[in-house]
């Protein structure tokens, strides 16, 4: 999924693109309306995460311009806690959903996917890898037929592994992956989610990469 992400604010907008991006997202970030307007012209995106506060021409304004300009692209828009008003007028002017700063990046990906599966007409609520099937509404995995109950966050990991099941993934981009934007991360929380996940999956499952991080096991996919 190629997204546009439309937020001035330098730390939100890099520290949400590069959460997306680990998520499997493609991900163009622009800080103001203009370059928006220009990526938008050169690019189709399946969904736009736009903030209201910009410099320039607001985010109600450049909804307000794609809507009229017949643009139908999913707009999910960030708004400030408490502004209700903003947040029924955005709706009213053709935005598909909304979430209140400061909000957790599980969440908006989540809410991207359902505006994807809305769009597109598609329903697609697991993710496989081998004997492992994930799904994606429930913390619940189903490993050599055998049903496996996560907590919320070791789903999120093995989510992550799933969708990036090529690469080497550093306890960083874990990090990233699992917590929220200025959320505090305890040193070994990483460590302890992979220890639990192997305990409860696969020993095997999930290696460790001396010195660059962890990857699923592609023996484990037969
Ligand atoms: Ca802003």
């Amino acid at each position: 999924m190629r997204i546009l992400i439309v937020e001035d604010d330098a730390a939100l907008g890099s520290s949400t693109a590069r959460g997306l991006e680990l998520e499997g997202f493609v991900v163009d970030w622009r800080q103001d309306g203009p370059t928006a307007e220009a990526a938008l012209v050169s690019q189709r995106f399946d969904a736009i995460v736009l903030d209201l506060g910009l410099p320039g021409t607001s985010g109600e304004e450049l909804l307000r311009n794609w809507r009229n300009a017949g643009n139908v692209t999913p707009v999910l828009v960030l708004t400030a806690r408490g502004f209700v008003l903003d947040r029924v007028r955005v709706l009213n002017l053709g935005a598909d959903d909304y979430l209140i700063k400061p909000f957790d990046l599980l969440e908006l990906s989540a809410r991207l996917r359902a505006l994807n599966r809305r769009q597109s007409g598609q329903n697609n609520l697991s993710l496989e890898f081998g004997s492992l099937l994930l799904s994606h509404s429930e913390h619940i995995a189903v490993f050599n037929g055998t049903r496996v109950d996560l907590t919320k966050r070791e789903h999120r990991i093995l989510e992550t592994f799933l969708r990036n099941r090529d690469r080497v993934l550093s306890r960083r981009q874990l990090e990233d992956a699992l917590y929220g934007w200025g959320e505090v991360v305890e040193s070994n929380a990483i460590e302890v989610h992979i220890h639990n996940l192997r305990r409860k999956l696969s020993r095997t499952l999930i290696q460790t990469v001396r010195g660059a991080g962890y990857r699923l096991n592609q023996d484990n996919v037969t």
